[in-house]
């Protein structure tokens, strides 16, 4: 049995796709995927944050046409897929009285159906691979219960049920899907929502205090843990969400 771990190279020869893999945790996952050996293809509509050797793509994954000519150009260029990220998202605040109905559809466009293009567009790849894995970054938000975020729950919870169905549908084809519910982790996303904020410094102690361990997750523990699941390691993992929460939904810790 392999005891190997994503940083120690156990990923030499691995190619991985990332979508948003221009910022924050998708940027740091594809930097962790090139640490541990593989060769990884960033998708982004701004890809400008992508620096070689990492490939970076520009690609909306709203886009229905742009989706598999951008997935089978990094396919091409990397020669095949083993490993899929599905990263990109973007959040939305409030109620579900709040935000126009084209504002609900514009984050299940991004969210939920830029997961459904790429991966129906990744697939016919990744079904040549012999370790082929899907990770899904979903969100804590999917299963917590949060206040104010009913749209964003709203397409992570379907994020979460579209992992366990996908496993379920292409575990027999050696094909592993799972996802990482991640707390609240410090990105360029965050540190946006906090400068907009009218309160900035309270805002964000009340972020570190949610959760248990005392501070926001980094990107790089998110990216650790997406790269465990891609990787050949985890080869008997399927259909599971890993919290990396600082404690946040296991705990259930009163505020310190
Ligand atoms: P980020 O804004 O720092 O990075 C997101 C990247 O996705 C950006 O490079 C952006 O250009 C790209 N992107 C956005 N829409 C896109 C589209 N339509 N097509 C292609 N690329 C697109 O955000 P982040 O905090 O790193 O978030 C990444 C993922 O993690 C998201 O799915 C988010 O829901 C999830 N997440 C974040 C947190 C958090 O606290 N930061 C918590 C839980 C889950």
């Amino acid at each position: 049995m392999s005891t190997a771990s994503p940083s120690d190279g156990s990923l030499t020869g691995l190619r991985a796709l990332v979508t948003g893999g221009a910022s924050g945790i998708g940027l740091a996952t594809a930097q962790t995927l090139l640490a541990g050996g593989a060769q990884v293809a960033c998708l982004d509509l701004d890809p400008a944050g992508v620096t070689e050797p990492l490939i970076g793509i520009r690609c909306d994954v709203a886009d229905d046409d742009g989706v598999p000519a951008a997935v089978a150009e990094a396919a091409k260029r990397l020669g095949g897929l083993d490993i899929l990220v599905n990263n990109a998202g973007i959040g939305a605040q409030g109620t579900i009285e709040d935000g126009e109905l084209d504002q609900w559809r514009t984050v299940f466009d991004v969210n939920l159906l830029g997961i459904v293009r790429v991966t129906r567009a990744a697939l016919p790849w990744l079904r040549r691979s012999t370790t082929a894995a899907i990770v899904n970054t979903c969100s804590i938000a999917a299963t917590a219960g949060l206040p104010r975020r009913a749209l964003y729950s709203a397409s992570k919870g379907a994020v979460s049920s579209l992992t366990l169905a996908m496993a379920a549908d292409h575990a027999a084809e050696g094909i592993r899907v799972n996802c990482v519910n991640p707390g609240t982790v410090d990105t360029p996303w965050v540190q946006r929502l906090l400068a907009a904020a009218a309160a900035p410094d309270v805002e964000r102690e009340a972020l570190r205090r949610r959760q248990p361990i005392g501070r926001l997750v980094s990107a790089q523990e998110v990216a650790a843990a997406i790269a465990y699941l891609a990787s050949p390691a985890a080869g008997a993992t399927t259909g599971t969400a890993l919290a990396v929460d600082g404690g946040m939904q296991g705990l259930r810790l009163p505020p310190p």
